[in-house]
C-alpha cells in the first residue's frame, strides 16, 4: 500500500510539516508564508496603480460641471467662479496630456491663477472647494510669513512642506495638489522705486516664488523651518502643482480708477461706453494694476489667470447663512439635532444677524462669531436638559447680543 504523501503548498513546495499553516483550496495548497508574501505584493501593486492612476482618479469634469459644484458651496461670485472652473479644466486637461511631447508640439501651459477681492469674500474657500471636488491634497500658506533664503522668517520652500503634510507625504500626489497663497498683495513691492535697499519681505519672495509657480523641482523639508538642519530633503515637481494667489489688493481700486479716467480721456468718453461701476471697481482690474501695486511683472506672468470677486453685500451674507451646502445654520440645526433638540430660527432673527454682520463690517467671517454669540447660553444650557425645543426669535437674538461683548463694537459708518 502506497505511503499517503504529505501535503505540501503548491506555491513555494513546502511540506505541510514546515509550515505554521497551510490552507486548502480546490486542487491545491497555500502556505501562511506564502500568503504574507502575495499580501504584500497586493498592497504594494494596489499603492502604485493608484498613484500612477491619479490621471485617472482625478474624473476630468467640465466647466459647468465645475461651476455647479462651487455653487453648491459658494454663494454668488459668477465671474470668478466661472473663470476659475475654465482654469482648473484647462490645469488637469494639462495633467492628463501624455508626458511625451506631443506630435503637434504645443504645450499647454500652467494656468495658476490670482484671485482679487476684499478680505472674507470666498477666495480661500473658492480654492478649497476645488480641492474638495477633484480630492488632491490642499494647502494654504501666507505670504507675509514668507521671506527669502537667509532671512527670520520661512523659506519659500515650505510651502512644499505644507502640501507634502496634505498629501500624507505621497510625493506623487503632492505634485498634483493645489496650494492657495493668501495675501500675496501684502509682498508688493512698497515703492515703485527698485533700487531701494534690499527689501526683505517683498521683492526678494517675489522672485522666489518665481521658479516654484513655473514648475521646478524643489528639495523640500518634509518637516519644514530650519529648526531641522539634518533632516532629508524631499525633491517635489511643482510643475502639476496649480497656485491660487489671492489678496485684498487695499488701494488698488484708487489705481484702477486712475487709469480709468485717463482712458476716458483719452478716447473722449464715448457716450456708448458703459458707464464705470465705481462702488465696485474691482472688477475691472487687468494685470497692469497689480504691476502699478507692486508686484513684479514676472510673478503676474506666472499667475496669467486674473479674476475678481466682489463685495459682500447684505442680501449675499443673508444667503450664505442658509444657503450654501455646509451652511452656518444648518451646522446649528444638526449640532442641536444631536443633542435631539428641535432647533429653528426666525427670518427676522436671521435679518437682525446680517443686519449686525454689514453695520460691524465684520463680512461673512463676522456670521459665525454673532451666530455663537447669540446661540453659545442655549447650546451651553440645553444639553441633558428637560426642554427639547428652542425657537431664536428677533429678540431673543437682541437680547444675547446685547448681553455679548460684540456688542462692543461700534458700528462702522
Ligand atoms: P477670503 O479668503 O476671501 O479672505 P474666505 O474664503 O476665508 O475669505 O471666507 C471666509 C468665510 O466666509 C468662509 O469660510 C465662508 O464661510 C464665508 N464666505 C465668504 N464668502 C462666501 C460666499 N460667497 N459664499 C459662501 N460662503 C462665503
Amino acid at each position: 500500500m502506497a505511503e499517503k504523501k504529505e501535503l505540501e503548498c503548491s506555491f513555494c513546495g513546502r511540506k505541510e510539516s514546515e509550515t505554521d499553516m497551510l490552507i486548502a483550496g480546490l486542487e491545491g495548497h497555500i502556505c501562511d508564508r506564502c500568503i504574507e508574501q502575495a499580501h504584500g505584493l497586493v498592497v504594494k501593486e494596489l499603492s502604485e496603480s493608484k498613484n500612477s492612476g491619479l490621471s485617472a482618479e482625478l474624473i476630468l469634469k467640465k466647466p459647468q460641471e465645475i461651476k455647479s459644484f462651487l455653487d453648491q458651496y459658494i454663494i454668488g461670485q459668477n465671474q470668478a467662479k466661472r473663470v476659475l472652473s475654465v482654469a482648473v479644466y484647462n490645469h488637469y486637461k494639462r495633467l492628463l496630456q501624455p508626458a511625451s511631447k506631443n506630435e503637434d508640439d504645443i504645450e499647454i501651459e500652467k494656468s495658476n491663477i490670482m484671485l482679487v477681492g476684499e478680505t472674507g469674500t470666498g477666495k480661500t474657500l473658492m480654492a478649497r472647494t476645488i480641492a474638495k471636488m477633484l480630492n488632491v491634497p490642499f494647502a494654504i500658506v501666507d505670504a507675509t510669513v514668507l521671506t527669502e533664503a537667509g532671512y527670520v522668517g520661512e523659506d519659500v520652500e515650505t510651502i512644499l512642506t505644507r502640501l507634502l503634510q496634505a498629501a500624507d507625504y505621497n510625493v506623487q500626489k503632492a505634485e498634483r495638489g493645489i496650494v492657495f497663497i493668501d495675501e500675496i498683495d501684502k509682498i508688493a513691492r512698497k515703492s515703485d522705486n527698485p533700487s531701494i535697499t534690499r527689501d526683505v519681505s517683498g521683492e526678494g519672495v517675489q522672485q522666489a516664488l518665481l521658479k516654484l509657480l513655473e514648475g521646478t523641482i524643489v528639495n523640500v523639508p518634509p518637516k519644514g523651518g530650519r529648526k531641522h538642519p539634518d533632516q532629508k530633503f524631499v525633491e517635489v515637481n511643482t510643475r502639476n502643482i496649480l497656485f491660487v494667489a489671492g489678496g485684498a489688493f487695499d488701494g488698488v481700486d484708487r489705481i484702477i480708477s486712475k487709469r480709468l479716467n485717463m482712458q476716458a480721456v483719452g478716447y473722449s468718453a464715448s457716450k456708448n461706453e458703459e458707464r464705470v461701476d465705481d462702488k465696485n471697481l474691482l472688477q475691472y482690474v487687468i494685470p497692469k494694476d497689480l504691476k502699478d501695486f507692486g508686484l513684479i511683472p514676472e510673478i503676474i506672468g506666472r499667475l496669467p489667470v486674473l479674476t475678481y470677486l466682489n463685495p459682500l453685500d447684505a442680501k449675499t451674507l443673508r444667503a450664505i447663512l442658509t444657503e450654501p451646502k455646509n451652511a452656518i445654520i444648518k451646522q446649528y440645526e444638526k449640532l442641536f439635532e444631536m443633542d435631539g433638540i428641535d432647533f429653528s430660527i426666525d427670518e427676522k432673527a436671521l435679518d437682525y444677524i446680517v443686519q449686525k454682520a454689514v453695520d460691524y463690517k465684520l463680512g461673512a467671517r463676522g456670521l459665525r462669531s454673532l451666530c455663537e454669540a447669540i446661540l453659545t447660553d442655549a447650546m451651553f444650557e440645553l444639553p441633558g436638559g428637560d426642554e427639547k425645543k428652542l425657537r431664536v426669535t428677533r429678540s431673543y437674538a437682541e437680547g444675547k447680543m446685547e448681553k455679548s461683548t460684540l456688542s462692543k463694537l461700534k458700528a462702522v459708518s
